[in-house]
């Protein structure tokens, strides 16, 4: 794998059959969300150290319950939950609370001292460092929980990655302003014909997506789409193609690559 290039783990809305929920790998301890880890790495999961989020919806962590349940015996590091301060104490509260799933920040891991799950907060616009040419930063999105997207930087080139959205405002106005960004990973996740069901669920159709785009000043940025439910996927296909007008977005599957 190129150091300047992601991974899709999971490129979907949801889980079916064949279709992994949203999760992008930056490099072998990295990723993104945690919607599709385990079906996607298999054993190579166990080398996953840090899941950054974009927010606290299932389809985004369901993963984190797994990797660390099934690999508990085998890993020797930390697992890092790293997103939102509300992003954090939503998983505390609802998730890893000791009654849907072993609160892991209490547990050390059976092969080492270490605890098995550590969270740490971050917060939106600042610069996080992974390695000396890498970067993280966190942006706001809009949804219908805290949420960000995030920018995500290697020897100064950039693919900004907006998770699950209604407004693109922020995001524009971010690409709009950074040339380093060179590639834009949008969610569309409902027909045209469901925009009730987006606009009260805060995400996006290709109507609304290309309608939003068109504030975007560049034309030099590579769009990829994600975040289609699978359910919707040719329809989806068919209106993105009616309405793109001079973007040619590539609709992003599991195991595809972003490279930039
Ligand atoms: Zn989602
Ligand atoms: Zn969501």
């Amino acid at each position: 794998m190129y150091k300047n290039s992601i991974k899709i783990l999971g490129a979907y809305g949801t889980k079916a059959k064949g279709f992994g929920t949203t999760s992008f790998m930056l490099n072998r301890h990295t990723v993104i969300d945690a919607g599709n880890l385990l079906d996607a790495l298999a054993e190579d999961s166990l080398h996953i150290e840090n899941i950054y989020l974009t927010h606290s919806h299932l389809d985004h962590i369901s993963d984190i319950a797994y990797i660390i349940d099934n690999y508990f015996c085998k890993r020797s590091k930390t697992l890092n939950i790293i997103g939102l301060p509300q992003t954090i104490q939503a998983l505390k509260e609802h998730f890893l609370n000791d009654i849907i799933w072993p609160d892991f920040s209490k547990i050390p891991l059976e092969n080492s001292d270490v605890i098995a799950v550590k969270y740490s907060e971050l917060y939106l616009n600042e610069e996080y460092h992974l390695d000396k040419q890498t970067t993280l930063t966190p942006v706001r999105t809009d949804h219908t929980v805290p949420s960000c997207g995030y920018i995500y930087k290697v020897n100064n080139a950039g693919v900004l990655i907006t998770a699950d959205t209604f407004s693109l405002e922020n995001i524009i106005n971010t690409v709009n302003n950074d040339m380093q960004i060179k590639s834009l990973v949008v969610e569309c996740s409902f027909s045209s014909n469901m925009q009730t069901l987006a606009e009260v669920s805060k995400h996006l159709t290709p109507k609304l997506l290309f309608q939003a785009l068109k504030k975007l000043k560049r034309d030099d940025i590579t769009l990829y789409i994600n975040h289609i439910k699978p359910s919707c996927l040719e329809e989806i296909s068919t209106e993105i193609e009616a309405f793109r007008g001079n973007f040619k977005p590539i609709i992003l599957k599991d195991g595809d690559f972003i490279t930039f």
